[in-house]
């Protein structure tokens, strides 16, 4: 099972990690699985997307908008399609002869247009499971009719698949592929928390903005380390050094802690009491399985703006794009316990902590249809190209 994936942001390479664990879990020793950042099989330029996606969000935001309302329809995605299967053809086929598997699981858009075509001339009984990891405002790119069987986190997310021609019997709400021991990991944090002597006063504030750092975490970091609220703050930057460097001079008047990429994210959920987050999908999930109140401090326009909607529609948090809205937010929340409580629920009213599990068993399932409908079932000889 060959999981692709690229780092345009890090939700889509933290889903990929998550079915994998996934699969390895719930099929100890059956497949096995690879995963690959297919990024130098997208034809140009795509393949430049993840050194401009950070600096696209950041610095031509508005050009970002406009791009991504005016590519968002049948028409226009199936001409990238076109394009992109056309100009991706022998990428795409080296890709796969250096990466040959029974099932394709497809974690990015752009790896969703491209694989199915190439794979068609070459193995076209090999299936390909396409997950979609927006939960709302999702881009007709994400779809393609040549993607065998999508998994998708929302009802909302299938009502865009079957408005953009996707089979119903394709379609599988799963809900967000999150590490299926997220929840664990969590709560074993929260218990040790709770032991803890040492454990810091305050309200504990978790800020992340995504796997790139992105937003306005700058000066929202600034905004919380330097006030006088009764908060310890731990600030994940992810792989944004520049906003790291920038986060760590700051004047604190709080006990701050500044971090760059973390693979312990449920423990730091665990230890925390909010989530103050840029509007990515993955760490909203993640947010509701760990019980979090969650504030949103920004949105990519296009993709996570509908998930605005779906935090603060649920209760489970706010909408807050200026740093005083944050700080009025946590203000409220210190001072009325009570309601804090009340979004922690509704937070984890909202959580899938199974989602990963389910996507494994439906590509254990493709792999089956595969058996099924294909002779012989697998044929790697079929991957060898000339
Ligand atoms: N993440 C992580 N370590 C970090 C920062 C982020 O593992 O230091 C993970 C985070 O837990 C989530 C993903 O990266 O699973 C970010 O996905 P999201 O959809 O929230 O935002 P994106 O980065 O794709 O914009």
């Amino acid at each position: 099972i060959t999981l692709l994936y690229a780092d345009t942001g890090g939700g889509h390479r933290a889903s990929a990690q998550a079915i994998e664990k996934a699969i390895q879990q719930l099929f100890p020793g059956v497949y096995r699985t690879e995963l690959v950042n297919a990024i130098h099989a997208f034809p140009y330029p795509y393949d430049q997307a993840e050194k401009a996606y950070a600096s696209a969000i950041s610095q031509a935001r508005l050009g970002y908008e406009l791009f991504w309302n005016a590519t968002n329809n049948v028409s226009s995605t199936m001409a990238s399609r076109l394009f992109i299967e056309t100009a991706g053809r022998s990428r795409a086929r080296a890709f796969l002869e250096r990466h040959p598997a029974d099932v394709y699981v497809s974690c990015h858009p752009i790896a969703s247009q491209l694989l199915p075509e190439a794979l068609s001339r070459v193995s076209p009984n090999t299936p390909v499971v396409g997950v979609v990891t927006d939960l709302s405002t999702v881009h007709a790119l994400c779809w393609s009719p040549k993607v065998d069987f999508y998994a998708v986190p929302t009802d909302v997310a299938r009502r865009h698949a079957l408005e953009n021609g996707i089979q119903p019997s394709r379609i599988t709400v799963t809900g967000q592929p999150v590490m299926p021991d997220f929840a664990t990991r969590v709560q074993a944090a929260r218990v040790k928390r709770t032991r803890s002597a040492n454990s810091p006063h305050g309200l504990a504030v978790l800020l992340m903005g995504g796997g790139d750092g992105m937003g306005h975490l700058v000066d929202t970091a600034r905004s919380l380390a330097q006030s006088s609220l009764d908060l310890c703050l731990t600030v994940v930057c992810g792989r944004n050094e520049h906003a790291r460097a920038e986060i760590q001079a700051l004047h604190k008047n709080l006990p701050t802690r500044v971090l760059g990429f973390c693979d312990n994210i449920p423990e730091l959920m665990g230890a925390s009491d909010v989530l103050v987050t840029k509007a990515g999908p993955g760490t909203i999930c993640e947010g509701f399985i760990a019980e979090l109140p969650i504030v949103l401090y920004d949105a990519v326009p296009g993709q996570e703006t509908g998930n605005i909607d779906w935090v603060t529609d649920s209760g489970a948090g706010f909408w807050c794009p200026m740093p005083q809205q944050v700080l009025q937010q946590l203000r409220h929340w210190l001072a009325q316990p009570a309601d804090l409580q009340r979004a922690s629920q509704l937070s984890y009213a909202q959580a899938r902590p199974d989602a990963a599990l389910h996507i494994a068993h439906l590509i254990a399932d493709a792999v089956a249809s595969c058996g099924v409908y294909a002779q012989p079932r697998i044929n790697r000889a079929n991957m060898h190209l000339s």
